[in-house]
């Protein structure tokens, strides 16, 4: 079979595969651009099982690329719902404190809002009530009301189908099994790719280590359950989320307001002991189970964070009456007769800096002249994916 020359060859076709592709057929509508997928369709992973809350952008510090592109990447993916006519709910989101001892970090969060140039409010426990009836909170809380959500796989499909008018070429259960330079094998393909853009998901890792990247890290995947609720539509009118612990990178179980008004409770951040252990053994990979199993161990005991009080605290988020009874702290009436069944899980791509042994919290990626690899595209990469990838495509381009 003879090598498909691709002047630009792209490893991942979720949310920030496909928009890395449209961004670089829009600057080089001349080059052939062809994305490759593992799977038989896409959003089968991160960019369709996420809890499709388009974030404000105020829990970041204001150096970090997360701050940088969460405010744009809010602005520009509601325009790009609203213009596609996919549902879009605009409902806004309060973060709110358990007792006084949270009160501080709220006021954090106000600041870093506003250094970051995003909408945000600091109301009282009246005003939050105003809002939304059932909330819980003491003394004060926040009001983000650009915060929104959607269903993540229509708009992965809107992103797809534009890409695919614009001349990107789409190749399905084709994953990337090796390369020789920039030579590069899918399973039953060839490609001669003048650059390869590594947007792996949970694989970015292994892939990039292939190009010679990445050596200095890992990939841990981290479970993200949810509880849908039996309630009707409308009993909740918009997201509620706790105080987080900035130390970790995951923003704590709260109450999600789907697209469609019902409503959810979660993510957890169980770590998972394969990448796509989404149920049961699906995907089991003996050699995943022996890396996540001696990462996980030596976190527990070399991390330069508490992992170990980490993992006990998701893991017991396993257990229904648990995870429950943490969204309890939020809002009334939230109770185990109207929250029995799970919905589909999520992994979190979540990178591990091998050498300081800890979560790296922003965006990473690396790259040279010839192959880019975008290896921590965690929460909330949906939301700034448009920006993101149109600021990675000009770091590359620089690189080339
Ligand atoms: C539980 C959960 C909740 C989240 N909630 C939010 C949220 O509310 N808001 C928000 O903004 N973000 C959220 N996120 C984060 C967001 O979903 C991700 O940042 C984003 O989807 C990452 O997109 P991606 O394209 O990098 O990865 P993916 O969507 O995982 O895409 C990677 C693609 O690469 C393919 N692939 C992998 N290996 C290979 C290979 N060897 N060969 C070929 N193809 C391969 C996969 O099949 C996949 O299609 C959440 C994530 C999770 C898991």
């Amino acid at each position: 079979m003879s090598a498909t020359t691709a002047d630009y060859l792209v490893v991942g076709g979720g949310i920030i595969g496909v928009n890395m592709a449209r961004h670089l057929k829009r600057r080089h509508p001349g080059a052939s651009v062809h994305v490759v997928d593992k799977e038989p369709e896409l959003a089968l992973h991160g960019s369709g099982r996420n809890s499709g809350v388009v974030h404000s952008g105020f829990y970041y510090t204001a150096n970090s690329l997360k701050a940088r592109f969460t405010r744009d990447g809010n602005i520009a993916l509601k325009d790009f719902i609203r213009e596609r006519k996919i549902p879009l709910n605009e409902c806004g989101k309060l973060v709110v404190a358990k007792d006084e001892s949270e009160l501080p970090t709220l006021d954090l969060l106000l600041e870093r809002g506003k250094a970051n140039g995003v909408e945000l409010h600091k109301i009282t426990e009246a005003e939050a009530k105003a809002i939304e009836p059932r909330v819980k909170t003491c003394r004060h809380a926040l009001w983000s009301p650009n915060t929104a959500t959607a269903d993540p796989v229509p708009v992965l499909e809107a992103f797809r189908k534009e890409a695919a008018d614009m001349g990107i070429e789409f190749h399905c259960s084709e994953p990337f099994a090796k390369c020789e330079g920039n030579r590069v094998w899918t399973r039953t393909r060839e490609f001669d790719a003048g650059y390869v853009v590594n947007a792996a998901g949970l694989h970015a890792d292994k892939v990039a280590h292939r190009f010679g990247f990445g050596k200095n890290y890992a990939i841990l995947p981290f479970k993200g359950l949810y509880l849908k609720s039996s309630e009707p539509v409308g009993s909740f009118k918009t997201n509620i989320y706790p105080v987080p612990n900035l130390q970790n990178p995951f923003l704590g179980v709260h109450v999600t307001v789907t697209v469609d008004g019902h409503h959810k409770i979660g993510p957890t951040a169980i770590p998972a002991f394969w990448r796509e252990q989404y149920k049961g053994m699906d995907n089991f990979r003996f050699g995943e189970l022996l890396q996540t199993m001696g990462l996980g161990s030596q976190l527990m005991l070399k991390a330069d964070f508490d992992f170990r009080r980490l993992a006990w605290e998701e893991l017991k988020k396993y257990r229904r009456a648990h995870l429950v009874g943490l969204s309890q702290s939020l809002a009334t009436g939230l109770d185990l007769p109207t929250l029995k069944h799970w919905g589909p899980s999520g992994i979190r791509a979540q990178l591990l800096n091998l050498e300081k042994k800890s979560l790296e919290m922003d965006f990473v990626f690396e790259g040279d002249g010839k192959s880019f690899h975008v290896l921590n595209s965690v929460s909330p990469g949906w939301t700034c994916s448009i920006p993101f990838t149109e600021y990675m495509v000009d770091e590359m381009e620089k690189m080339q």
